[in-house]
């Protein structure tokens, strides 16, 4: 019962697209801890000793942290994603093994649980 090769290969695709638009948004405020990680270190600018100025400097910080604390759990689910696509689990419910829609994939190719999973544990 497994997906179509077709739609796997359109899954993929979408996936490398969010992969490397995270990367990149990422890549703008932080270092990138190590290859094929979502764990960016967010780069402390330093604009100067004088009080005003570390005053900016950590209002430039917390923002960069807010966008990592956007991004890097989103490419981590990206990341997770492609795994299974290599393990060729993908597509399936972590939580009862049945295949997710295909057309919820589309809506969200990151998906991990089918649409009924889900609206178990959101209630
Ligand atoms: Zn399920």
């Amino acid at each position: 019962m497994a997906f179509d090769v077709t739609f796997l290969a359109e899954m993929r695709a979408q996936l490398d697209a969010a992969k490397a638009r995270l990367e990149q948004e990422l890549a703008k405020i932080g270092k990138r801890s190590g290859q094929d990680t979502a764990d960016f270190q967010t780069s402390w600018e330093n604009y100067g000793d004088k009080e005003e100025e570390n005053a900016a400097e950590v209002a430039a910080y917390s923002d960069s942290l807010g966008l990592e604390a956007t991004f890097e759990p989103e490419l981590r689910e990206v990341l997770e994603a492609l795994g299974r696509l290599d393990q060729g689990t993908y597509g399936l419910c972590r939580q009862c093994g049945n295949k997710i829609g295909e057309q919820r994939l589309r809506a969200r190719p990151m998906a991990t649980l089918c649409i009924e999973c889900q609206g178990k544990s959101d209630r």
